[in-house]
C-alpha cells in the first residue's frame, strides 16, 4: 500500500505509543482490508491494556510541561499540523479510500473538513479566557479560571477516519491536554498518518498517542485508569452506554456522539429541486454511513409523488463502485454486517408494503456494494423507521399536516440531526423550535462544520464538538477566591 503514496512514510503499520512507534508488546497483529475488494491492505499492532497504560503514563508526565506552554505555542504547533494535513491531502484521501471505501473526491472533502477543526482550534486556543466576577465583600476578589481537564482519551469510528479524530484531538491539544486515541480497528491508517504528521508538526512526545488493537481491552484501560480525566467517544449508542457505565466509578468527564435517526421533512411548499439536492447529500454521502444521514424521509401528501419521481431519477444516476475509480459516487459499505442490515431493512419494508422505486438490493458487483434504493409507502412500523439504516436506502413516509410531521419526527429516542424544507417563514420557526434534535437544517442537507456546535440530545449523546464550545469539553472551571485584601 505504501508504494501507492507520494510519501510512503504516511502508511504506518505500527502504533504510536508514548512517543515511540511500536509493534504490540506480544507481537500480535490485526489485518485491515479494503471494503471495495476484500483484499488485506496491511496489518496493525493488536495492542491492549499494557500499551494503553504506557500511553496514559507518558501523557500524564508530558502534560506538566504542555499545560504550562503559552497558548500561542500550542496554536503554532496546531497551525503546522493543519498545514501538513493539507499538503498531504492526496495521500491521506487515498489511504482513506483504501481502508474506508468512500470515493476519493469525498475523501478529499473529508481531509479538508478534518483539517478545518485543527485550524479552528488553533485559533480558539488563544481565546481561552476566564473572568472576574463581582465579590460579595470589598476585601474579596473572585477569579474564574479555565484549566485543562487533564489526560484525555478518544475512541473514534470508521465512517470519518480523519475528521472524528481531529475534532477531538485539536481541541484537546489547544486546551492544554494530552490525548490518547483509539481509532476504529477498521480504519487505523488514517489515524496513524495523522500521528506521523503531528510528530512532524512538533507535537511533543507523549502528548498524542495512537493505540491500535483490541477495542474492549483498550477501552477498559482508558475508562478504568484514574489518570484519564476525560473520555470522548463517537460511535454507536450501545457502545457509548458501555463506556459511560465503565466511566462511572471514576466519574470521568464524557463527550458522547452517538447514533441518530434523522428525520428529513419535505413540506408541500418546499422548493423541490433544493430538497432533492439536500437529500442526496444528506442521505447518500458516504453511501449513507453517517450519523447525520437522513434516515426517515417524511414527505407531505401534496408533493409526495413528484418528490418520489424526482428522487428516483437523481438516485438512478449514482454510480456504484470502487472509490478509486473515476466517476464513482457510491462506494461499498464497510463490512458484511453493514450490508446485511441495509438489505434486511429493504426486505422488511417490502414485506410490509413498501414499493421499490429504484434499486432494491445488492449491487451487481457483489461484495459489499448495495444499489442506492428509493422506497415509497414506507411506514413508521417498519424497521427502517426505528433503526439507523447506515446504508444507501431512502424510505419515503407520507404525512398530512405539520403537527403530524413533528409528531413522527420526534417519536424516537434519538436526537442528533434533523432537516426540513419549507418556504413558509412561520412554519420555519414553528418546526425549527419543535424538533427535538441537537441540530436542525432548514432548506439544507448539511449541518456539520467546524464553527458550529455538533452534537445530540436524548440517546444521541452528551456534549458538543466544534464551535466555540468545543474546547470547553477539555477545560475545567476553577473559582479562585482571594480574601483579606
Ligand atoms: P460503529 O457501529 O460505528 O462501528 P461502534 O460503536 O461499534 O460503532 O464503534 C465505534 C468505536 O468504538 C470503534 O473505535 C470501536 O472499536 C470502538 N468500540 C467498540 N466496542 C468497544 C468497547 N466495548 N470498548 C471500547 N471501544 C469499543
Amino acid at each position: 500500500t505504501a508504494e501507492l503514496l507520494r510519501d510512503p512514510a504516511l502508511f504506518r503499520e505500527q502504533a504510536f505509543v508514548a512517543g515511540h512507534w511500536q509493534d504490540a508488546d506480544d507481537g500480535l497483529e490485526i489485518e485491515v482490508d479494503n471494503p471495495a475488494t476484500g483484499e488485506v491492505i496491511g496489518t496493525v499492532p493488536a495492542c491492549g491494556e499494557a500499551e494503553t497504560r504506557r500511553a496514559i503514563e507518558a501523557a500524564e508526565a508530558a502534560w506538566v510541561d504542555w499545560r504550562r506552554q503559552p497558548a500561542g505555542n500550542r496554536a503554532a504547533i496546531l497551525e503546522a499540523w493543519h498545514q501538513l494535513i493539507l499538503e498531504n491531502a492526496i495521500d491521506l484521501a487515498l489511504i482513506m479510500t483504501l481502508e474506508q471505501g468512500k470515493p476519493v473526491g469525498e475523501a478529499m472533502g473529508e481531509v479538508t473538513y478534518g483539517a478545518s477543526f485543527v485550524k479552528w482550534f488553533a485559533e480558539e486556543a488563544r481565546r481561552v479566557a476566564g473572568s472576574i466576577v463581582p465579590a460579595p465583600t470589598a476585601d474579596r476578589r473572585i477569579l474564574v479560571m479555565k484549566q485543562p481537564v487533564g489526560v484525555a482519551a478518544a475512541i473514534t469510528p470508521w465512517n470519518f477516519p480523519i475528521a472524528m479524530i481531529t475534532r477531538k484531538v485539536a481541541p484537546a491539544l489547544a486546551a492544554g491536554c494530552p490525548i490518547i486515541v483509539k481509532p476504529s480497528e477498521l480504519t487505523p491508517y488514517c489515524a496513524l498518518a495523522l500521528a506521523v504528521l503531528a510528530e512532524r508538526a512538533g507535537v511533543p512526545a507523549g502528548i498524542l498517542s495512537v493505540v491500535t488493537g483490541d477495542p474492549k481491552a483498550i477501552g477498559a484501560e482508558m475508562t478504568g485508569n484514574l489518570a484519564v480525566r476525560k473520555l470522548s467517544f463517537t460511535g454507536s449508542t450501545g457502545v457509548g452506554r458501555i463506556l459511560m457505565a465503565q466511566s462511572a466509578p471514576s466519574i470521568k468527564r464524557l463527550s458522547l456522539e452517538l447514533g441518530g435517526n434523522a428525520p428529513f421533512i419535505v413540506f408541500d411548499d418546499a422548493d423541490l429541486e433544493q430538497a432533492i439536492a439536500g437529500l442526496m447529500v444528506s442521505k447518500f454521502r458516504n453511501a449513507g454511513q453517517t450519523c447525520v444521514c437522513a434516515n426517515r424521509i417524511l414527505v407531505q401528501d401534496g408533493i409526495y409523488d413528484r418528490f418520489a419521481a424526482a428522487l428516483a431519477e437523481a438516485v438512478g444516476k449514482l454510480v456504484v463502485g470502487d472509490g478509486r475509480a473515476a466517476g464513482v459516487t457510491t462506494g461499498p459499505l464497510i463490512n458484511a454486517a453493514a450490508v446485511a442490515k441495509a438489505l434486511g431493512h429493504i426486505e422488511d419494508a417490502t414485506a410490509h408494503g413498501a414499493r421499490v422505486l429504484t434499486g432494491g438490493g445488492a449491487a451487481p458487483q457483489g461484495g459489499r456494494f448495495v444499489t442506492p434504493t428509493v422506497l415509497t409507502e414506507a411506514t413508521t412500523a417498519m424497521r427502517l423507521a426505528s433503526e439507523e439504516t447506515f446504508g444507501p436506502v431512502a424510505p419515503l413516509i407520507r404525512f398530512e399536516d405539520e403537527a403530524d410531521a413533528i409528531r413522527i419526527a420526534n417519536a424516537t429516542p434519538f436526537g442528533l440531526a434533523s432537516y426540513f424544507y419549507t418556504n413558509d417563514l412561520g412554519r420555519a420557526f414553528r418546526v425549527g423550535e419543535a424538533l427535538e434534535f441537537g441540530m436542525v437544517g432548514l432548506n439544507t442537507g448539511t449541518v456539520s462544520m467546524e464553527m458550529a456546535p455538533f452534537g445530540g440530545i436524548k440517546q444521541s449523546g452528551l456534549g458538543r464538538e466544534g464551535g466555540s464550545v468545543g474546547i470547553e469539553e477539555y477545560l475545567e472551571l476553577k473559582s479562585f477566591h482571594i480574601a483579606g485584601l
